[in-house]
């Protein structure tokens, strides 16, 4: 087992409704080290790739992307939620659907800070059925950037995201994969990597 797993056995709770509370270390509360060492992860798994931008979704994406984009010495874009009112030609947008919360969010980017020269780093805290990474992915090729890799801390790899990322050619790394989870026996199975 790798450093996040060990963490996700130790203080990981399985919810129903395939959810997976880490918010005492990953996106409440945060292992500030913890963090640093998904970061550093990253940089590793990546450090063949080009990267210029590394690329979130708030809330809970933003400390991985802050400590993946320290490790890369990069700046840190996060895709802002936004009412589609305030949205305008300056803005690269996408409609996001939340697995957690259910409801549907436009995310924004301005214009200046995606352009074709940038080689795109998307990271983001848990990886479900994959509609935060479709919303970046295609607010990133709306950029004329270049989506050089995916790193996400958490995959569910029994929903259907990170199948259908993979499928669509993206290199994609997760640090942990779950295979499966069950809130009753309190069960969690990693995918072995
Ligand atoms: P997706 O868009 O891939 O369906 O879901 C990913 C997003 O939903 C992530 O940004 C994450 O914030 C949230 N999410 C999905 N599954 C879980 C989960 O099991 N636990 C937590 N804490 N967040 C999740």
């Amino acid at each position: 087992m790798n450093f996040l797993e060990e963490r996700i056995m130790k203080d990981g709770i399985v919810k129903e409704g395939n959810v997976l509370k880490v918010d005492s270390f990953l996106n409440h509360q945060m292992d500030v080290a913890l963090i640093d060492e998904i970061g550093a992860e990253f940089a590793r798994r990546f450090a063949g790739e080009k990267i210029t931008k590394v690329l979130t979704i708030e809330a809970s994406g933003i400390a991985i992307a802050y400590a993946a984009a320290r490790a890369f010495g990069v700046p840190m874009v996060f895709a802002k939620k936004a009412k589609s009112i305030n949205i305008d030609g300056d803005m690269y947008s996408a409609e996001v659907e939340s697995f957690t919360h259910k409801n549907k969010n436009m995310v924004i980017v301005s214009k200046k800070f995606l352009s074709a020269e940038d080689s795109v780093l998307i990271v983001d805290d848990f990886l479900a059925n994959g509609c935060a990474l479709q919303g970046l992915i295609s607010i990133t090729e709306a950029s004329g950037a270049t989506v050089a890799g995916i790193g996400i801390a958490i995959e569910k790899g029994f929903q259907y995201g990170g199948r259908s990322i993979r499928n669509l050619g993206y290199h994609l790394e997760s640090l942990a994969i779950v295979e499966s989870m069950d809130p009753e026996t309190k069960t969690i199975v990693f995918r072995a990597q």
